[in-house]
């Protein structure tokens, strides 16, 4: 194991629960990686641990970071969350302390592609 990796909840967000739509809740945590392009984001740990579980849908997202500062997910856990999520999907956004916001997935990612718009697979057979 190199010298950063393994090493969980370095950055700015630290715990990233997400409950889906069997009432079950799923953390993640930052992963980060000597190389960084290696390291992983807590929200995609928690859609992994969510999907191992047979969840498909979340219903709603607690981000909490570590600071003062809102920590949001970056561009591309937007992205990953619109794969399982609705526009109207609640994204609270919390430190230590107290939830600092109530936002949507669409406020982060307004005009989003997802599933929506992809064709159902054609039957070849
Ligand atoms: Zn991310």
């Amino acid at each position: 194991m190199g010298a950063g990796a393994g090493r969980a909840g370095t950055g700015a967000r630290a715990v990233f629960p997400l409950p889906y739509d069997q009432g079950h809740t799923h953390a993640g945590c930052n992963v980060e990686n000597a190389a960084y392009p290696e390291g992983v984001c807590a929200e995609a740990g928690a859609i992994s641990a969510m999907v191992v579980a047979g969840g498909r849908r979340i219903q709603g997202i607690l981000v909490v970071g570590t600071g003062a500062q809102w920590v949001t997910p970056c561009g591309g856990c937007r992205q990953k969350i619109r794969e399982f999520a609705a526009p109207h999907t609640p994204v609270w956004v919390a430190n230590a302390d107290r939830i600092q916001a109530r936002l949507t997935l669409e406020a982060l990612l307004p005009h989003s592609f997802g599933p929506n718009h992809l064709s159902p697979p054609k039957d070849t057979a």
